[in-house]
């Protein structure tokens, strides 16, 4: 959906559905009264408003969260905190459909794959549940005699978390759910693209019966919302999904106050299909890469490197199927693809065909917008007889857009493979054990897949080397980046010691 400033008139807006922000356990409008519209990208329409916050409702938002950490939500034990992520798993399970459907409203995404996806959040509540009353010091056996010293786990403090259009609640909960399980507090600033379903989630959190101020959501059509979020002296970490660009800006004012940062951001995921594998569930396997989700995902899999002894067959596969993807009404239960998700996305797209053409690249399927449709429809496109120059392999399209080319050895393959700034994931696809674990080892990327793409889990750890990002989200591990360890020294015969002295 594109974003439009609407005038606040009751008239305009009369059929419009209205959502409100949530500071401080309260349902708000911005301070300012102003409001912005979203649009149905499926439909071209403006389907609903949102408060356009401003700078004084994130500092609102950031006072909130600070004094919900100092309060109820900072007393509250891990039995406590567990018990509530656990309510708010039950919640969001009940209105998984609803949800669903603000997302496809929103972003255009497939309603199939979206009730998937909101059917399974409450596993990450539920997941991190379990760790809530499990963050543990410990004792240290001390080399001197006369301390006892042990080690507190205690939440990093008030969490920054922004959010990019594409999966809007997922890639929340990446961060909401761990961090919630830390002892954190929120303020949340969804995409000026897609902030529907989190405004809306807003409400479940309310439900859940989480104390005031622990999650607050900010919603803005200005990008000076997140920066500002992001430099905020009042934050203490920055948990953000987006683009590399925007990325760099937040870790650079995230550097400015000396806050942790977790950067989730781009990828130009390699599949390397060697000349055993099954061809036809590579080609599933590249389609499900990079047409599901018209290829909006942080993940998809948008360079092909296939040997070059089954180039043609495995393009011919993946191309007729390309041909065959329905693309339509993202809430029809046969369709395949959805448009893109908003106007400046599809330019930005269109603009990546056109040079790839001018480029010399051949198309093997599509490589144009889907004239029948009209609307944001881009056809799945291959590409092939691409280099590693073209810019098509080098830039993340975040579009329904493969790039081909040959490899002829393994070592070649590798290298094709890691000539890149990105590293969040690839796959490898053989039948060959020892090679697929030689090349799950060396690719550069967060994630590997052997015969697989695009799978994740809650307590499977994900983020990016290089350019894709800053740490990792999900897993154990991830409870490392919301918390910060504490050494506590106890002397324990009270004795007078020479302050002159170390230790
Ligand atoms: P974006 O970087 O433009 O915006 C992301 C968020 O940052 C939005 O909420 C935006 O309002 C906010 N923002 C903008 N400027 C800011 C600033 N200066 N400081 C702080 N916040 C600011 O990204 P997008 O266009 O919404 O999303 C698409 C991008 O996200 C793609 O590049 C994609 O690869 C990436 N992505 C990564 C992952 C991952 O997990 N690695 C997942 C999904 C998307």
């Amino acid at each position: 959906m594109t974003s439009t400033q609407l005038e606040p008139s009751p008239h305009e807006t009369a059929d419009l559905e209205k959502f409100k922000m949530y500071i401080g356990g309260r349902f708000v409008d911005a301070q300012s009264g102003q409001t912005f519209g979203t649009e149905n990208p499926y439909l071209g329409r403006t389907w609903a408003t949102i408060p356009d916050g401003s700078t004084a409702d994130v500092d609102a938002a950031v006072a909130s969260a600070r004094s919900a950490l100092d309060g109820e939500w900072g007393a509250a034990t891990g039995f406590e905190r567990a018990r509530l992520l656990r309510k708010l798993g039950d919640i969001i399970g009940e209105n998984a459909e609803r949800l669903a459907r603000l997302e496809v409203q929103d972003s255009g995404k497939l309603y199939r794959e979206m009730i998937g996806q909101l059917q399974y959040l409450p596993q990450w509540y539920y997941y991190y549940a379990g760790l809530a009353d499990k963050i543990e010091g410990r004792s240290i056996p001390s080399d001197k005699p006369n301390y006892f010293v042990y080690t507190r786990r205690e939440p990093v403090g008030v969490v920054a978390a922004i959010t990019p259009w594409n999966s809007p609640l997922l890639l929340l909960t990446f961060k909401l759910a761990v961090g919630l399980a830390a002892g954190c507090t929120f303020v949340i600033k969804p995409s000026e693209h897609s902030p529907a379903s989190t405004l809306a989630f807003a409400e479940m959190v309310d439900k859940a019966g989480f104390p005031a101020g622990t999650v607050n959501v900010v919603s803005g059509f200005s990008r000076e919302v997140g920066e500002h979020l992001a430099s905020h002296l009042g934050v203490d970490k920055v948990a953000f999904t987006g683009s590399t660009t925007t990325g760099r800006a937040v870790a650079k004012a995230a550097a400015e106050n000396l806050n942790k940062v977790t950067l989730e951001l781009g990828g130009k995921s390699p599949q390397i299909v060697f000349p055993d594998a099954d061809l036809d569930a590579a080609a599933n396997g590249l389609v499900a890469g990079v047409f599901a989700a018209t290829g909006q995902t942080c993940m998809a899999g948008s360079r092909l490197i296939v040997h070059e002894s089954v180039h043609d067959e495995l393009i011919e596969l993946v191309a007729a199927r390309a041909k065959a993807i329905k693309l339509g009404d993202p809430n029809d239960a046969a369709t395949e693809m959805g448009p893109v998700a908003n106007r400046p996305q599809y330019e930005k797209v269109l603009g990546y065909l056109k040079t790839a053409i001018h480029e010399g690249a051949t198309i093997a399927s599509g490589g144009k917008a889907s004239a029948e449709l009209g609307g944001m429809f881009i056809e799945p496109t291959v590409f092939t007889g691409v280099t590693p120059e073209f810019t098509v392999v080098k830039e993340e399209v975040f579009g329904p857009v493969l790039a081909a080319y040959t490899f002829s050895t393994e070592d070649e393959a590798l290298s094709l493979a890691n000539d890149s700034q990105f590293g969040l994931a690839g796959a490898v696809w053989t039948k060959d054990v020892h090679r697929a674990h030689r090349i799950a080892a060396k690719l550069r990327a967060g994630t590997v897949w052997v015969n697989a793409y695009r799978v994740l889990a809650p307590n499977v750890p994900f983020g990016g080397f290089g350019d894709s990002g800053l740490g990792r989200e999900n897993g154990l591990d991830a409870i490392n980046e919301y918390t910060e360890t504490k050494s506590v020294w106890v002397e324990l015969t009270g004795a007078t010691r020479d302050p002159f002295k170390l230790g």
